[in-house]
């Protein structure tokens, strides 16, 4: 994104108006922009400063030297590193222009964080060639020390022939998250966070969802790219396009532009099955680009089933706890 691109994009953001804006900066790799790009960030952000700014940054980590570390840590930007659970897997598929996997690179720019006092999440990318390793991804996370552990479901939505080799079914991650939480319970400790699990177990006691992907608020993000492009959400693809932050210079005027208007209106209508489930209010019918329609009927989330399965596998389970509880 030029300089220029990127000062319309504040100008577009600022016209929002709410004060608290959080900002995702994604790519491919962001960094790859450069220090000078994420220096002008801060800048602009300091030109508009009635709002609250919160910045994150998704990075493989490999640029990562002490000069961005510096940057992060000066600046408050949170940071999640892509780490797909153990060495062996993660160089499996991850892998530099010299075809060697990437993981020790991921781990130098990690540590770097770190001696800076960033402790940086991770999101583990799960496919049907790593659903089988659940216990060595989830542990090969824990010892290499990150306390905050995202796993994301891969659901190819682009081409079928890659979701042939890489998409995970139904059944496969529902099979994956028992393993994960098994684990867990067996690591017994709670400065770990699973945000699969957390997020569950937070809903079953509060009957809130504690983290925003479980919100069913896709209509209060969009992606912004390169040449300022504006789109419902990175992993929906270029599909479903709003306009240019050139032509729709505000929030307000995207709000009420009709292709958005029918976008919202159409991620709302829920699926017969979901009208009457309990779990509607922390599932609204799972993330929209991991939607698909049978037979005309409105989208189901290709997860649904092992939705229902985790919950009440873990309504068992805390059943459970509480009879062993009570006999005590
Ligand atoms: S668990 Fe299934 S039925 Fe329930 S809301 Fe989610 S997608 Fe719909
Ligand atoms: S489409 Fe999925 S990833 Fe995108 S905002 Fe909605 S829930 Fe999040």
């Amino acid at each position: 994104m030029s300089i220029e691109k990127l000062e319309r994009l504040f100008v577009f953001l600022n016209s929002q108006p709410q004060k608290k804006l959080h900002v995702n900066w994604h790519g491919g790799e962001p960094l790859l922009a450069g220090k000078d790009f994420f220096n002008k960030i801060v800048e602009l952000e300091k030109l508009y400063p009635d709002k609250l700014w919160s910045n994150v940054v998704q990075t493989n980590a490999i640029l990562i030297d002490s000069g961005w570390a510096k940057f992060f840590s000066k600046n408050h930007f949170h940071v999640g590193v892509s780490v797909d659970g153990s060495e062996k897997i993660h160089n499996h598929d991850r892998v530099g222009a010299t075809g060697k996997g990437t993981y020790q690179k991921v781990m130098r720019g990690v540590n770097m964080l770190r001696s800076y006092g960033i402790h940086p999440g991770t999101i583990c990318t799960v496919t049907k060639k790593s659903v089988g390793f659940g216990k060595e991804m989830f542990l090969g996370l824990v010892n290499a020390g990150f306390k905050s552990i995202a796993f994301n479901a891969f659901h190819n939505t682009a081409s079928e022939s890659i979701g042939d080799l890489y998409g995970l079914s139904d059944k496969e991650w529902l099979t994956f998250l028992i393993e994960i939480f098994e684990e867990w319970v067996t690591l017994n400790d709670p400065t770990v966070r699973v945000r699969e699990l957390d997020s569950m177990l937070a809903w079953i006691k509060s009957k809130s969802a504690n983290c925003r992907v479980y919100r069913g608020t896709c209509h209060q993000w969009f992606a912004v790219d390169d040449i300022g492009d504006i789109y419902p959400c990175e992993r929906l693809g270029k599909e479903i396009y709003f306009g240019n932050i050139d032509s729709i210079k505000t929030v307000e005027g995207l709000s009420t532009n009709p292709v958005y208007l029918k976008w919202k209106d159409s991620i709302v209508i829920l699926h017969p099955k979901c009208q009457s489930c309990n779990l509607q209010s922390l599932c609204h019918n799972g993330c929209v680009s991991h939607r698909k329609s049978d037979n005309g009927d409105a989208p189901l989330y290709v997860y649904c089933e092992s939705r229902l399965g985790f919950y009440n596998y873990l309504q068992s389970k805390l059943t459970e706890t509480e009879k062993e509880k009570g006999h005590e």
